[in-house]
């Protein structure tokens, strides 16, 4: 097999991988970088040879953001997916033009929006999903098959690690996974047995995993700050990732208030997990490994953002919990419109659930002290933090040290590093030496092309 990395870094950007296997050429993910803007947010799409299959390991945007550019170029090439990646990849896509076209207004991006909604069309007949943990064969070039698995990740809804068979030899693709249970997802569900290649996602390689934090003792605490922040007459503001992560709140606040668990106080949700709300529901019940329910909202009674904001640095006159995207405070939207109004009054709470990058507003608050001034831009408003900021790790990512324990377990004979920045990559090329000092490691070059 050849495998060439056509991300244009190497690091969680544009996840897209050329596999060459026999005559069969496919290509694992397809996705933008989140930090680039316009083109510069592609992979590297200019040389593709002609494709058979795309495999879709999941809707993240780093994952699915530049579908619809390969598309365009190869029209009836096949993407294959899971069931619940089918239901919802067009929304996420549709949701992505509408920022391409807010971003090309605010900094004149020319190239943007990347494509557009009339092609989105295409993508709902391309998709070919395949029931998960059922193997398929896949036909090709001259005849030739190959065999394809579809594994749960857990990660995220419809979330897949992939295996391929091709003449006795099996490689293994992770995706982005997580071997435990959240609150809506169940954990990944991998093979057992061993693989010739593993081609390994690395996202907390540079991350020592914290000690005693458990999702259990991370939801009571959440919990608990929460409840005492409502005692004392203040707000909660979650910041939430709209795609799966506001879904995990929401069932968790649902299944605190039925073990009477949270206090009596009105919930606030706004933003596209809003919308995707229906898609979750519809996920549970057609596709399956996802535990959400619609009826979460009305148990609930989550109410909608009222339209009309009071002043920047005025605190909110409704008390409650306010569940809102974005989950890294990005400007102008619901959560960081609401931070407005939270963080110069003492007994209000910012609670971020996930990963917010050092560049982006959630970052910068989350490496601010009390009484360190925040600037909202745009809304001519400099406050002064006096709430209290906390985070809490809900990640969707595997620690590495249970990455580390799949490894072993697949016994291969080649590792390939994928989906990390290079001191993440580093970490686990120093480990698997040490640890699997047989297996070929590699940690692919942008664009160049390897024998594993
Ligand atoms: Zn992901
Ligand atoms: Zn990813």
């Amino acid at each position: 097999m050849r495998l060439t990395d056509l991300n244009s870094a190497q690091d969680i950007g544009a996840n897209c991988l050329l596999a060459e296997i026999g005559p069969f050429n496919f290509l694992i993910d397809c996705g933008m970088h989140p930090k680039k803007l316009g083109s510069a947010a592609l992979p590297r799409l200019n040389n593709l040879p002609p494709l058979d299959y795309v495999i879709l390991t999941h809707c993240h945007l780093d994952h699915v953001g530049a579908l619809p550019v390969v598309l365009r170029k190869q029209p009836h090439v096949e993407v294959i997916c899971s069931p619940g990646s089918a239901l919802i990849a067009k929304r996420i896509l549709r949701n992505s033009v509408s920022v391409m076209l807010k971003q090309r207004e605010e900094t004149n991006i020319k190239d943007f929006p990347l494509f557009t909604y009339s092609e989105l069309d295409p993508i709902e007949k391309a998709l070919r999903p395949i029931p998960l943990l059922s193997t398929r064969t896949l036909t090709g070039p001259g005849g030739a098959e190959i065999d394809i698995t579809l594994f749960p990740a857990g990660h995220v809804a419809g979330a897949v690690g992939c295996l391929l068979e091709y003449k006795h030899r099996k490689i293994f693709f992770t995706g982005d996974v997580l071997f435990r249970n959240q609150e809506t997802v169940p954990a990944a569900q991998f093979p057992s047995g061993s693989v010739d290649t593993l081609v390994m996602e690395t996202t907390h390689g540079a991350t020592p995993p914290l000690e005693d934090v458990t999702r259990e003792s991370e939801t009571e605490r959440l919990l608990e700050t929460i409840n005492t922040t409502i005692a004392h007459g203040g707000s909660v503001l979650i910041p939430a990732f709209a795609f799966g992560r506001m879904h995990e709140i929401f069932t968790l606040l649902d299944n605190a208030r039925r073990s009477k668990k949270l206090v009596k106080a009105p919930i606030y949700g706004s933003g596209l997990g809003i919308d995707l709300v229906d898609y979750f529901d519809q996920i549970s019940r057609k596709a399956g490994f996802l535990n959400f329910r619609r009826q979460v909202m009305n148990d609930l009674e989550v109410k909608p953002l009222r339209q009309k904001f009071v002043e920047p640095g005025n605190d909110l006159p409704e008390k409650g919990i306010y569940v809102l995207s974005s989950g890294m405070l990005v400007e102008n939207t619901p959560a960081w419109r609401v931070a407005a109004n939270l963080l110069d009054h003492p007994r209000n709470a910012v609670c971020f659930v996930g990963y917010c990058d050092p560049d982006t507003p959630g970052g910068h608050l989350l490496a601010s002290k009390r009484g360190d001034a925040f600037i909202f831009r745009g809304l001519d408003h400099v406050a002064h933090i006096k709430a209290q900021i906390e985070r809490f790790h809900f990640s969707g990512h595997a620690p590495r040290n249970e990455l580390m324990d799949f490894a072993r377990q697949c016994e291969p004979r080649a590792i390939v590093l994928t989906h990390g920045d290079p001191p993440a990559r580093e970490w686990f090329e120093e480990e698997l030496a040490m640890e699997l000092p047989s297996t070929k490691v590699t940690n692919p070059q942008p664009g160049q092309g390897y024998q594993v």
